[in-house]
């Protein structure tokens, strides 16, 4: 018996307008009913005076030893009250607008009250009474609370499901081979499940959760692990063959010498790129940390074994600075490039499309156009994207369907906690560059208060003045995209009079898109001294003689973001500074600038970021890439996630996984979540 095929209707009691409303709730299913965990419970436990606080809410057991006094207010509002003793304390319980107990409250009795307490008063304030003896009872217990519709009360859903469990907990079966339930100590499920509806105690709730979370991250990274291991299985990829003497040549004839940590992923991503499966890898580092030029070899690698690159970005400027750089590397191998974005006229892009299906060039750079169903790659080998979210399931699948499977290389701009990173990027091999190009100078970074614009300007002029250059980053008025653009020709209009020797640019989202190129490139050239921007100029930028980033309104940004912009100085051989003028007081903001004031370090960063922010915000919601846990916190609960990668990746492994009968629940849920589906499977 399979309880997803069982219509919830099975269970007594659910019918008509009821059903409905658990319709509404995704409930269609029994066992869909049974997975729907409560989010937190009630505690009836018990409670002696040891440890009761003033304003807690308690349930307490005692005896009644005064006469109910009622205070009628109108016709329905009342005030009710009555001693009782609590060894040893001599209470008095109140309750509004319950006079119907008044009978039922007899000197001498037993009565379990729940309410909150006043101590200065020595007084309950009773929500719930029960009358020891008298039926079934919830006192001891813990009661479950569910998320629920409008249509539904707490009271029928726990009835709901303690019958659910009445008539079905028999085939609730277990999905955890008996080597994992043994090895953590867990429950069975049946009990679990049980447990976690109608929990006996404290302890039980915690272990019944304790399992849950466990089989819920498990089954997540069985999910992952399986993908990789059949991807790599399917081998459908292309095996290049790399020319490792020309790509070492490509590599000393870089104007540096590559760091240690650019190195090792260089030969991780090679390794791959010779393997007939295709590679789906992640590269993260700090900003700065020289992800480009490794991505660069890769590209090289690619192209010397016959086949085309694409380099995927997020913004047109980038896709810019990213082609003339290219060219720079590549034009001495004769290496062709070409740029494909959204601001090319029907006719270049027309002849762009020709040259690329032709094979006439080599490696192309672009944002999303570059993926469109439009374009036609000769031989495309590899796909480096730049950014912050990864290439998605969509955008591998069109390219499937023109009949090429790529290798794969995320780069991430922003580096990811290792907390998240498995979840996040559990189906994914992860490359990390874990040091910066020799001879940085770590960047200063100052905060300072509004009031002190006068200074900021001061320092522009001198950096400027030394012969560097600096970003000012303007306000930000969140979700108004107008405002922040005022806000930008405010800024550009007051420092072009307070700087009258320099030439200050302007870049914000509402310029056409050649505008935008043009101040780039009149900025990275040196042409202009100070460019104001709004934060179309977060990411990858790169213009190492830019010495100072001022940040208005720094409270108002993001950790990582702030990170990021920082990232944009600091790239040449100067020293250079980061100034973030903040709200002093601003709570938010005083923690982000303690921050960005204490470390440099990305990875640091994103560790406090995530924990002000929470997962969810970290990643932004449209993109966040994180799955849905009904019990798990993907980053409170990150050694149980650890464990369960390893014990998946693991268990993949084993030839046995796929055949043993005591691997068949979990086969079965993988065949549930279209893991063998070739289609779903990106
Ligand atoms: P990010 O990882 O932020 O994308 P980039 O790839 O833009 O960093 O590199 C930052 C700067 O450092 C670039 O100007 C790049 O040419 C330079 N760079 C990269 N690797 C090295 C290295 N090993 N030594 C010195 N400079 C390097
Ligand atoms: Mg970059």
């Amino acid at each position: 018996m399979n309880l997803y095929d069982i219509p919830v209707t099975q269970v007594q009691g659910v019918k008509g307008k009821k059903a409905q409303e658990l319709l509404a709730l995704g409930l269609d299913t029994v066992g869909r009913l049974l997975d729907h965990y409560p989010f937190r419970y009630e505690d009836y436990t018990l409670r002696d005076w040891s440890d009761v606080k003033d304003g807690d809410k308690i349930t307490v057991q005692g005896t009644i030893v005064g006469v109910p006094q009622l205070q009628m207010y109108g016709r329905t509002k009342s005030r009710m009250t009555c001693k009782v003793v609590v060894d040893p304390l001599f209470i008095t319980a109140v309750w509004f607008n319950r006079h119907y107990l008044k009978d039922k409250l007899r000197t001498g009795e037993e009565i379990v009250l729940t309410g909150k307490w006043d101590q200065r008063r020595l007084q309950l304030n009773v929500t719930e009474v029960e009358f020891p003896g008298q039926g079934p009872s919830r006192t001891g217990t813990l009661q479950p609370v569910y998320s629920i519709t409008a249509g539904l009360t707490q009271k029928w859903m726990r009835q709901t499901m303690s019958q659910a469990l009445a008539q079905f907990s028999a085939a609730i079966a277990e999905v955890l081979p008996p080597e994992l339930t043994q090895k953590y100590k867990l429950p069975p499920r049946r009990s679990a499940v049980t447990l976690l509806h109608l929990p006996g105690n404290v302890e039980q709730g915690k272990l019944a959760r304790r399992r849950m979370v466990y089989e819920e991250l498990f089954l997540f990274q069985l999910k992952m692990q399986a993908y990789r291991a059949l991807n790599r299985s399917r081998a459908d990829g292309v095996a290049h063959p790399v020319d490792l003497p020309a790509v070492r040549a490509f590599v000393r004839a870089l104007p540096f010498r590559l760091t240690d940590s650019q190195k090792k992923v260089l030969a991780e991503i090679l390794h791959d790129l010779q393997q007939p499966y295709c590679m789906n890898r992640l590269l993260q580092g700090d900003v700065g940390s020289g992800k480009t030029v490794v991505a660069a070899a890769a590209l090289f690698a690619v192209v010397k074994a016959g086949y085309q690159g694409a380099l995927m970005v997020p913004t047109e400027i980038l896709a810019e600075q990213h082609k003339r750089s290219l060219d720079r590397l590549m034009e001495p191998y004769g290496i062709q490039t070409a740029l494909l974005t959204g601001s090319l006229t029907d006719r270049q892009r027309r002849e762009t499309l020709g040259a690329i299906q032709m094979g006439l060039v080599d490696i192309v750079v672009g944002t999303h156009a570059l993926i469109q169903e439009d374009v036609f790659f000769r031989q495309l080998g590899l796909v480096v994207t730049d950014e912050q979210h990864r290439f998605g399931v969509q955008q591998r699948s069109v390219l499937r369907r023109k009949g090429m499977n790529p290798d794969v290389l995320t780069m991430t701009a922003t580096p990811i906690p290792r907390t998240l990173a498995i979840t996040a990027f559990g189906d994914m091999d992860v490359s990390t560059l874990r040091e910066l190009p020799q001879g940085r100078k770590p960047i200063k970074t100052y905060a300072v208060a509004h009031s002190m614009l006068d200074r900021v300007i001061g320092f522009i002029r001198r950096e400027t003045a030394a012969g560097r250059q600096a970003y000012v980053i303007c306000p930000l008025i969140e979700e108004s995209d107008k405002l922040d653009v005022q806000n930008a020709i405010d800024v550009h209009a007051q420092l072009q009079f307070a700087l009258p020797e320099c030439r200050v640019g302007l870049l914000h989202g509402r310029m056409h898109p050649s505008e935008k190129d043009e101040v780039m490139r009149d900025f990275s050239e040196g042409r202009l001294h100070v460019l104001v921007s709004t934060t179309v100029i977060e990411v990858g930028v790169d213009v190492p003689n830019a010495t100072l980033m001022v940040v208005y309104d720094a409270d108002r940004f993001g950790l990582s973001q702030l990170h990021q912009l920082r990232g944009r100085v600091g790239r040449g051989e100067h020293q250079s500074y980061c100034v973030l003028i903040a709200d002093p007081k601003s709570e938010t903001g005083k923690e982000r600038m303690k921050a960005m004031t204490e470390t440099n370090d990305g990875f640091e960063i994103a560790r406090r970021d995530l924990e002000l922010r929470g997962p969810g915000d970290f990643f932004g919601t449209k993109q966040s890439g994180l799955p849905e846990f009904k019990l798990a916190d993907p980053a409170a609960d990150f050694e149980q996630m650890e464990l369960a990668r390893d014990d998946a990746a693991e268990l993949v492994q084993r030839p046995d996984f796929w055949t043993a009968p005591v691997y068949a629940p979990l086969r079965e849920f993988l065949q549930r979540e279209h893991i063998f589906d070739n289609e779903l499977l990106d």
